[in-house]
C-alpha cells in the first residue's frame, strides 16, 4: 500500500507545545533529513509482535519476525506457527491474507543478521528488563547505524532499558506503545527519551501516523504512559464506587458504557475481554511502579484463583450458559441471570448529543446519580493532578482515552461538559482540595480562539491545540462562516477551500434518501456554476460512508402500490450515481467504515476512489431480496468486460460470472485490500491507512486530477443474451438441487443473471442506459414480491438479514 498512500509527513505544527527537553521549534527536521523507515524487524511473535508485524505487512512493507529458537529441528517454529495463527483468527489481522508472504520469519539465534537493513526494529518480547537489554546488546552489533530500535514495553522505563548501550543506540531508541490488538485499536504512544533524536522520533511518528494509520500520542516516561495510568485508574475506582454505593456488574455497566460516551461493553465487558488476570497483573504493576494505591477487592483475586478470566476461560465477570448470559454476583459468589439495566429514561438519554448526556449527570437523582458524579469525580481528579507528569499537554491526555479506550471524549473534554465550576463546587462539598490544574483554568480547558480552538497548558496559559496531523475534520469546517455552501436534513455541501467542496451525508447510518439525491444535484450544479476544482464525497462518521439506500422510504410506496412513483425514484437513484461519473469535474468518493448497497453504487461511480484501509463494501441487495438498481450491477458488468477486451482469447462469460458471484452472495469485503481483489476498487483508487487524513486525503486526489481533467467516455459491451443466461440458470438449478439456495434466492439470481446478460434475448451490443434500464425493470419485479417484501420488513426491523 506504500506506493499507494499518501506519505506526506506530519506537520511541524503537530509538536506545538510539548516539553521534550528539547528545543523541537529549532530542531525539527525538514522532511529530508528525516530518516525513512521502510522495513521493519519485530522481535517477540507473540499477541503484540506478531499483529504488529501483520499491520506493517498490511501497509506493504517487508517485515521481518523473529522469536526464540524453538526446541526440535524446526528452529523457526515459534514466529511461523504465529503468522499460520493470525490467518485463521478473527478478526483478521492482516488486511489480505497474501500480505502474510511479505513476513519472513526467523529465530533470534540462527537468524539475527535478517535484520541488518531494516529501518526499523520493534522489539515485544517478554516483559521483563533482563532478556530486553540482552537483546539490544546483540542487535547493537548487527544494526545498520541509522536502524532505530523501539520497545513496546507496558511499563518498563525507558532509561532502564537502555542502560549500557552506546549514545548512538540510546538517540535512535524509544518506546512504541501499541494497543492490542493493533491493526484495529487506533492509538499508538511514542515514549521518547531525553537521548533521543527528534529527527527519530519525528521519523517513528510519520510512519506511525502514516503507513500504519495509527493516532500517535507522545507521551512521558511514566508508568502505564497515559492511556493505561488513566484507564487502569478508572476501572479501580468504578469498583470500588460499585461496592460502596451497593451497585451490580450489570448495573455499573448499564451506567459506564454508552452513557458516558464509552464503547458498549463498559467496564466488566471490556475487563472480560482483556482478561481478569491481565487487569490484576497490570493494576499490581502500577501500583508497584508508581507507590500509589490502586487496591483491588479480595473478590478479584479469587476470580484469578479459581480461573474465572474472562472471555478466554469462557467465564469471567460474565458468562454465557446456552443462549443466556449470566454475570458474576460478587456478594454471593455465584453466576445470577443477567439484569441489564435499561430504564425508559436512560435510553432516552442515550439518545442526546454527549455535551447535554453528560451535563444531565450532574442533576440525575438517586444512587445511580451518585455512584456517576462520584466516578466522574474520581476521574477528573486523577486526570488532573497525574496529567503533567504523563503528558505534555491536555489534548494528547484526551486523544489517548479517545483512541485506546475508544471514549468519545477524553477527560478533560468531559470536565469541560460537566462545568468546570461544578467540578470545583463539588470538591470543595466533598471537603477536597481543587486540583491545581483546575485553579488555573479560566472557564473551560478548551476554548475557542481567534485562530480556531484553544486549550489550557500545564503553565496555565491557553495556546492553540496542536492540529491531529493531515486531519481535515468535518465538524470544524462546518463552524466556520461561510463553509456550509448548502444542505438540506439529510446532507450539507462544505466548503474544504483550495476549490474543493465536500458533499456529506447526514442521515441515519448515512441512508441514502431523497434529501440526499437532492443535495447531491445541487453539489454538482454548484461546484460547476462556481467553477470549483471538483468534489469530495465523503463524512466522518466511524461506522458508516453509507449504509445504503433509504429502504423505509420505498416500503412505504410499495404498501401504498406507487408503482411508478418507485420506479421514478429508482430511476432517480440511476441518475444520481450516473452523474457522479459523468460530472466534467472530478468527483473523488472516500468511503470509511461500512459502504453497503446504494453507499458501494455511489462510490463504484467515483472518477477515483480514496478508501479508508478499513472498509467494508459490498452489494448487499440480495440479503434483502433485491438486485444492486443503482448502476451497481451495470457497473460491474462493463467494468469486468472491460477488463478482459484486451484479451483476444478471453470468454466474456468470465466478466458476467464473477460479477454474478459478487452480486449473487452479496459478497462484502473485510477490507480496502479485499475490496481492491473483490474488483470494488481499481488499479488508480487509492487507500488511506490512516482515518484521520482520509479527508485530505481525498482532496489532494480531486486537485491532482483537476487539471485537464476530462470526463469519461459513454462505454458500450457485447451483451452475452441467452447464451450466457443458459449457463447461469443451470448453475442456480445445481444450487437449488444441493440445498444451498432456496427458491427464492434462485429468483433473485435469475433477476442477476437476466441483467448482467443484457435480457434473454441473442447476444447484441448495449449501451449502459440498457443495462440500467434492465436492472430497473428486474428490481421492480423483485420488489413487487412477497418474499422480498418479508426480507426488507425484517431487516428493517432487526438489522439482520433473512433467508426465505
Ligand atoms: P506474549 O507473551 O504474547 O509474547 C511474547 C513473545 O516473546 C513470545 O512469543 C516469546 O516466545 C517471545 N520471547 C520471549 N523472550 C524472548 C527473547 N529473549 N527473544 C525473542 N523472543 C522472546 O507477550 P505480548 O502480550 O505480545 O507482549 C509483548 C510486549 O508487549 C511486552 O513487553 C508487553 O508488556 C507489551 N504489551 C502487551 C500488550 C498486550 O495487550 N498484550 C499491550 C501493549 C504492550
Amino acid at each position: 500500500m506504500s506506493q499507494e498512500t499518501s506519505t506526506a509527513g506530519p506537520s511541524r505544527t503537530a509538536f506545538t507545545g510539548l516539553d521534550l527537553g528539547f528545543d523541537l521549534g529549532e530542531a525539527t527536521p525538514t522532511p529530508a533529513a528525516r530518516p525513512r523507515i521502510r522495513s521493519v524487524g519485530v522481535i517477540g511473535a507473540g499477541t503484540m509482535g506478531s499483529g504488529i508485524a501483520a499491520l506493517a505487512a498490511s501497509a506493504g512493507l517487508p517485515v521481518v519476525l523473529l522469536d526464540i529458537p524453538a526446541e526440535g529441528p524446526d528452529r523457526g517454529a515459534i514466529p511461523r506457527g504465529a503468522v499460520q495463527k493470525l490467518l485463521k483468527g478473527k478478526p483478521a489481522a492482516f488486511m489480505d491474507a497474501d500480505r502474510a508472504a511479505l513476513v519472513r520469519t526467523g529465530n533470534t539465534e540462527d537468524d539475527l543478521a535478517l535484520l541488518k537493513d531494516c529501518d526499523l526494529v520493534i522489539e515485544a518480547i517478554i516483559e521483563q528488563p533482563g532478556p530486553k537489554q540482552a537483546l539490544y546488546e546483540k542487535l547493537e552489533a548487527i544494526l545498520k547505524p541509522t536502524a532505530i530500535v523501539s520497545s513496546n514495553t507496558s511499563g518498563i522505563p525507558m532509561q532502564v532499558l537502555t542502560q549500557g548501550r552506546s549514545e548512538r543506540f540510546r538517540k535512535h531508541f524509544l518506546g512504541t506503545h501499541f494497543f492490542a490488538p493493533p491493526r484495529y485499536m487506533h492509538l499508538l504512544e511514542l515514549i521518547p527519551t531525553p537521548d533521543t533524536d527528534p529527527a527519530v522520533l519525528d521519523s517513528v511518528r510519520a510512519f506511525g501516523e502514516t503507513l500504519l494509520g495509527k493516532g500517535v500520542v507522545v507521551s512521558k516516561d511514566a508508568p502505564g504512559f497515559i492511556a493505561n495510568r488513566l484507564g487502569v485508574y478508572g476501572m479501580n475506582r468504578t469498583i470500588a464506587r460499585m461496592e460502596e454505593f451497593g451497585l451490580t456488574i450489570d448495573e455499573v455497566d448499564g451506567l459506564t458504557g454508552a452513557l458516558l460516551g464509552r464503547p458498549k461493553s463498559a467496564t466488566f465487558r471490556t475487563g472480560d475481554l482483556s482478561g481478569i488476570d491481565v487487569l490484576v497483573h497490570v493494576t499490581k504493576g502500577l501500583a508497584q511502579a508508581t507507590g500509589e494505591r490502586f487496591p483491588l477487592p479480595a473478590w478479584f483475586e479469587q476470580m484469578v484463583a479459581e480461573k474465572r478470566l474472562g472471555d478466554k476461560t469462557q467465564g469471567g465477570f460474565y458468562k454465557k450458559v446456552g443462549k443466556d448470559i449470566q454475570t458474576w454476583d460478587f456478594r454471593a459468589n455465584q453466576y445470577v441471570p443477567q439484569q441489564r439495566l435499561e430504564t425508559p429514561e436512560l435510553k432516552a438519554a442515550i439518545k442526546a448529543p454527549l455535551p447535554q448526556r453528560i451535563a444531565g449527570l450532574k442533576t440525575l437523582p438517586g444512587k445511580y446519580g451518585d455512584f456517576l458524579r462520584a466516578t466522574l469525580l474520581d476521574n477528573a481528579r486523577y486526570a488532573l493532578t497525574a496529567s503533567p507528569s504523563l503528558a505534555f499537554d491536555i489534548p494528547s491526555v484526551d486523544r489517548a482515552m479517545e483512541w485506546g479506550y475508544g471514549h468519545e471524549a477524553g477527560p478533560f473534554r468531559v470536565m469541560d461538559m460537566l462545568g468546570l465550576d461544578f467540578l470545583r463546587a463539588e470538591f470543595e462539598k466533598r471537603g477536597e482540595e481543587v486540583p491545581e490544574l483546575l485553579r488555573k483554568a479560566q472557564g473551560s480547558f478548551y476554548r475557542q480562539g481567534a485562530q480556531g480552538e484553544e486549550v489550557l497548558g500545564f503553565d496555565g496559559t491557553y495556546r492553540p491545540v496542536a492540529p491531529i496531523a493531515g486531519n481535515l475534520r468535518l465538524s470544524s469546517v462546518a463552524a466556520q462562516p461561510g463553509k456550509v455552501l448548502a444542505q438540506n436534513e439529510g446532507a450539507r455541501l462544505l466548503d474544504l477551500g483550495d476549490g474543493v467542496a465536500l458533499l456529506e451525508f447526514r442521515s441515519k447510518s448515512n441512508s441514502l434518501g431523497s434529501k440526499v439525491l437532492d443535495l447531491l444535484a445541487t453539489s454538482l450544479e454548484r461546484v460547476e456554476r462556481d467553477g470549483m476544482a471538483g468534489l469530495v464525497i465523503g463524512n466522518d462518521d466511524p461506522k458508516f460512508f453509507s449504509a445504503g439506500a433509504d429502504l423505509a422510504e420505498s416500503t412505504g410506496a410499495v404498501i401504498a402500490g406507487m408503482w411508478d412513483l418507485i420506479d421514478k425514484s429508482i430511476h432517480r437513484f440511476q441518475q444520481a450515481t450516473q452523474s457522479i461519473r459523468y460530472a466534467p469535474f472530478p468527483v473523488v468518493v472516500a468511503p470509511a467504515g461500512m459502504a453497503l448497497g446504494g453507499g458501494a453504487e455511489f462510490t463504484l461511480h467515483a472518477d477515483a476512489v480514496q478508501a479508508h484501509a478499513e472498509l467494508y463494501m459490498g452489494l448487499v441487495e440480495a440479503g434483502v431480496g433485491l438486485l444492486p438498481g443503482g448502476g451497481g450491477t451495470k457497473e460491474l458488468l462493463f467494468r469486468f468486460t472491460k477488463e478482459l477486451e484486451p484479451y483476444e482469447e478471453a470468454d466474456p462469460f468470465e466478466a458476467v460470472k464473477r460479477a454474478f458471484r459478487i452480486i449473487a452472495t452479496a459478497q462484502t469485503s473485510t477490507s480496502a485490500l479485499e475490496a481492491r481483489r473483490i474488483g470494488f476498487l481499481r488499479a488508480h483508487d487509492r487507500i488511506s491507512m490512516n482515518r484521520d487524513r482520509l479527508i485530505a486525503d481525498a482532496k489532494a486526489r480531486v486537485l491532482d486530477l483537476a487539471p485537464g481533467y476530462v470526463a469519461p467516455t459513454p462505454r458500450t459491451i457485447r451483451a452475452l443474451g441467452k447464451e450466457g443466461m443458459g449457463n447461469l440458470s443451470y448453475a442456480l438449478f445445481s444450487f437449488h438441487e444441493a440445498g444451498q439456495a432456496s427458491a427464492h434466492d434462485v429468483a433473485i439470481g435469475h433477476e442477476i443473471a437476466y441483467v448482467l446478460c443484457g435480457g434473454d434475448g441473442p447476444p447484441r451490443m448495449v449501451t449502459e442506459q440498457d443495462i440500467l434500464d434492465l436492472e430497473r425493470e428486474s428490481f421492480l419485479k423483485l420488489l413487487g414480491n412477497e418474499k422480498t417484501q418479508e426480507r426488507i420488513t425484517y431487516t428493517l426491523k432487526t438489522g439482520k438479514p433473512l433467508r426465505n
